[in-house]
């Protein structure tokens, strides 16, 4: 079947340095996949034209039917904006307003009431088990709380793809699990499919399947058999 996103060929050079060189990749629906590979390989870079944050030098982006990578800016951020949500390392929830309005803030964008925004924004925080931070601001509440802010609002509008770029990197590790187990439930839950940079296996886990770039190169990590072919 068709993936929901894809990418092929891509290229992008900053200055001299080829960060991606011929990668490429699949996302179907509901699918949780997890891009690996050192530091400096490109992950980002692919996550970035993927989500038509960056536009690749060379190469073709699809996503449901569009090919984002030929959409004209605007057209492409308004795509962005109702079927993509976005988690990343840190730094993303504003400071000046509590954790609820942080989440409600998509929704108060996109010109939705105050009461049925934020009444939504209490649910998805009690979801993320983070209810009790509501009126706090971002910087009273630990890493972990305000990480679990983070993916409450990027999954509040239910986008159908949510993009993680080391999302737990900031996390001790029983915190970094506990974002990953939440995220991927609630991905799952409104059938989100996750695009997830990360250079930690941990993480990586979580995922249906893994890709490796490295050098800007892009490969499909062989699984194992399936236990299904042993009995
Ligand atoms: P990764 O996510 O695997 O750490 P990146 O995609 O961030 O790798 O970076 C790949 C290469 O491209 C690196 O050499 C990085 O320094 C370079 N790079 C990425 N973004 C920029 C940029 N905006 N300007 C200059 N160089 C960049
Ligand atoms: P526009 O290009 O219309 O100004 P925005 O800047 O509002 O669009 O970006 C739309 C979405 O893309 C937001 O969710 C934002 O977090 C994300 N985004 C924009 N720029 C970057 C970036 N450089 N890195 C990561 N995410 C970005």
């Amino acid at each position: 079947d068709m993936p929901l996103l894809s990418g092929v060929g891509l290229r992008k050079a900053f200055g001299p340095t080829q960060a991606l060189d011929d990668a490429g990749m699949a996302l179907h629906a509901g699918e949780v996949v997890a891009v690996m590979g050192p530091s400096g390989s490109g992950k980002s870079t692919l996550l970035h034209c993927l989500a038509g944050i960056i536009q690749p030098d060379e190469g073709e982006v699809r996503y449901a039917g569009h090919v984002l990578s030929a959409l004209p800016d605007r057209e492409r951020s308004a795509l962005r904006r109702t079927d993509f949500g976005f988690v990343f390392q840190f730094g993303q929830l504003v400071p000046e307003l509590t954790c609820l309005e942080n989440v409600a803030l998509p929704m108060r964008l996109d010109g939705q009431r105050r009461r049925p925004a934020e009444k939504l924004a209490r649910e998805w925080l009690d979801r993320l088990e983070v209810g009790d931070i509501a009126d706090k601001r971002p910087g009273e509440v630990s890493g972990g709380q305000g990480q679990r802010a983070a993916v409450a609002r990027a999954l509040v509008t239910e986008p159908k793809v949510i993009f993680a770029d080391e999302p737990t990197g900031a996390l001790d590790s029983l915190n970094g699990e506990r974002v990953m187990r939440l995220l991927t439930a609630a991905a799952r839950e409104t059938g989100a499919a996750v695009l997830l940079v990360t250079h930690e296996a941990r993480v990586a886990a979580y995922s249906d399947r893994e890709i490796v770039v490295r050098d800007g190169k892009s490969r499909q990590v062989d699984l194992p058999a399936p236990a299904l072919s042993r009995s």
